[in-house]
């Protein structure tokens, strides 16, 4: 920790907190703490602070908003880096890209769902209605692919921005990405473990209050089936093809069923709530034995969707 301490400060002058609590940032108010967590705030900053990391052989990611995430109880022991300052934009006014009346707008990584979806709706602009009440960035977005109601963020995407693992930055085509089921990744070979530094859209035309609408559809049909006021970072598992999680969980019997304070949720089974203090231990030993014993009833290994670093 000394070292690593005397190390950053020696070139990461911007911001940065000492053996920060992830509880604090993660949605699912469990895990245990980074050693550093940094905010870089534009893209050379990013690109700088990359390139020393790697010279000096620190362990980094680049986190989103914590919805997806759960850091293990003994921490992380390098540096998290959250995308602010000029990473949260929406860049300007959208831009007309074809005959059929589609616009492209240029998104970074670090803007919030939520904030785009609004907007979208102020410019009149259709696509990502789905995204309605999905926490997390857009960076998060993209890099996990995120989905609901039968559409994705990859259905949307033109293109995607990139600083790589050496510090450089990549603008790459959608049909030069690989998008799959809560997945993304690019075909080229140096863009492995590169970051998402901006999405272009390219959206459709349509009258806010149908936008509206569609948007408000999906969020009254979250909260019917979703925990929403409980701690969690939104379904659990992956859906195993042809199947669901939920399925298979409340199959098991295994509804309700807890860990010290994580629990199974009752209202959606592929939810692992927060009751109260749960540990990222006590997350982990849940999601094992929910594995198990999905195993043993009907011989599907679940495979997680949430991230543990
Ligand atoms: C109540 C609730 C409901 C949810 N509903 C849905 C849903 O319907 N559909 C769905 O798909 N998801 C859902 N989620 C999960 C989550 O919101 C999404 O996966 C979201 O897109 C994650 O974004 P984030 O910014 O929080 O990413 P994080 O959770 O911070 O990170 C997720 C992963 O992405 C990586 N990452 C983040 N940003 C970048 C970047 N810029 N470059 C490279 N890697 C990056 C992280 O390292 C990590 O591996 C839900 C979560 C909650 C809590």
């Amino acid at each position: 920790m000394m070292e690593l301490q005397q190390t950053l400060s020696s070139f990461w002058t911007g911001t940065l907190s000492w053996d920060f609590s992830m509880a604090d940032y993660c949605t699912m108010k469990s895990g245990g703490r980074a050693a550093a967590l940094v905010v870089a705030t534009s893209g050379p900053e990013l690109s700088g602070l990359i390139v020393r990391l790697e010279e000096n052989s620190i362990r980094w990611r680049v986190i989103g908003r914590g919805s997806n995430i759960l850091i293990p109880t003994e921490g992380y022991d390098g540096v998290l880096i959250i995308l602010g300052g000029d990473f949260c934009a929406i860049a300007g006014d959208p831009v007309l890209s074809g005959d059929d009346g589609r616009q492209t707008i240029r998104v970074g990584a670090g803007c919030s769902a939520a904030k785009l979806v609004g907007w979208s709706v102020v410019h009149q602009l259709s696509g990502l209605e789905f995204m309605a009440g999905i926490p997390g960035s857009i960076g998060g977005a993209v890099f996990m692919n995120a989905g609901a109601w039968g559409s994705e963020i990859a259905d949307v995407i033109e293109k995607v921005s990139f600083i790589d693992r050496r510090g450089r930055f990549h603008d790459v085509g959608r049909e030069d990405i690989e998008f799959s089921y809560r997945r993304m990744r690019p075909g080229d070979q140096a863009l492995e473990g590169a970051v998402v530094v901006g999405a272009t859209f390219s959206l459709r035309p349509d009258s806010k209050r149908r936008i509206i609408e569609r948007c408000r559809s999906h969020v009254a049909g979250r909260r019917r089936k979703q925990p929403l006021n409980v701690a969690s970072a939104g379904s659990f598992f992956k859906n195993p093809p042809g199947d669901s999680a939920g399925r298979l969980i409340e199959a098991a019997g295994l509804k309700g069923l807890r860990k010290g304070q994580a629990m199974v949720s009752p209202k959606h089974v592929n939810f692992i709530v927060n009751t109260g203090r749960a540990s990222a231990d006590d997350i982990v030993e849940l999601m094992r034995e929910v594995q198990e014993r999905v195993y043993r009833f009907s011989g599907v290994r679940l495979e997680p969707e949430v991230h543990l670093l």
